[in-house]
Order: structure tokens, then C-alpha cells, then sequence
């Protein structure tokens, strides 16, 4: 496949209220970081080449303004999505009322794995309020 759409469009992957029924995610705060590093990449060796062999020079801080609609705002948007679906995790999961869960990860701390609401690793048998 076109190199897995390409790379899910960069690490903006789709996702959504559906990642909370899976045990493998494909939208995390990892994937937005490199999403971030891949594009804002992209522009910065764009403009180089550019700089390198047009008359870029006066104008290479429009490299900016892509950075905005191509990199910041989407980047934005996209973690803004992600943080209302781990919201709607921790309100409809036992896991999302635990200490030991993490956020940021979508993780158990003491098992190290996904939890969904389809999957609690622990069965409960290690639950703690926060
Ligand atoms: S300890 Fe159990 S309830 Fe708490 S986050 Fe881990 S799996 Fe979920």
C-alpha cells in the first residue's frame, strides 16, 4: 500500500471515537510529535532546495506561514480530537478512573499496555482511584 498512505498522511492519522474500542490506537500523542517532526522536516529541506536553487532568498520566510496551515494548525486540531476521545475513555472506562492510567499514552502503567473500552488488562483486580 502507497507506503501505508503515506505514512497515514503524515502521522495526522484519522482515527477517532473508534480508537477506544482498540487495543492498538492509531492516534496518540506519539503519532502527532512525528507527524510534527515529519513535516516541519519536509518544509525546512523545501526551503533549503529552494533557497539553494531559486530566488527563495526574500521570500523564505513564507516558510513560516506552511509551517502554520501545514504543520501547527493541523498538529493542533488533530490533539485537540485526541484529547476529547481520552476524556470520553476516562468517563466510560473503569481504566480512566485508575491511577495507574496514563493519558498521554493511553496505557496501564503497571501492565505497560493499551486499554480500551473493550480491554482491561487488570480485570479490575488492580484498580485504584485517582
Ligand atoms: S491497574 Fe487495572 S484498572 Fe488500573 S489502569 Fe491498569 S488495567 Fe486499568
Amino acid at each position: 500500500m502507497k507506503f501505508d498512505m503515506l505514512m497515514d498522511y503524515l502521522m495526522f492519522r484519522t482515527g477517532g471515537e473508534e480508537d477506544n474500542l482498540s487495543d492498538n490506537p492509531t492516534v496518540t500523542t506519539g503519532s502527532i510529535v512525528w507527524g510534527v517532526i515529519l513535516r516541519t522536516s519536509i518544509v525546512i529541506i523545501l526551503t533549503l532546495f529552494l533557497i539553494r536553487y531559486t530566488d527563495f532568498n526574500e521570500y523564505w520566510w513564507y516558510s513560516f506561514f506552511v509551517i502554520w496551515f501545514f504543520v501547527a494548525f493541523p498538529a493542533f486540531k488533530q490533539y485537540q480530537k485526541f484529547s476529547e476521545r481520552i476524556k470520553t475513555l476516562e468517563e466510560d472506562t473503569l481504566c480512566g478512573k485508575c491511577r495507574h492510567f496514563n493519558q498521554g499514552a493511553q496505557t496501564c502503567q503497571i501492565y505497560d499496555v493499551h486499554v480500551s473500552k473493550n480491554h482491561i488488562p487488570c480485570e479490575g483486580m488492580n484498580w485504584e482511584p485517582k
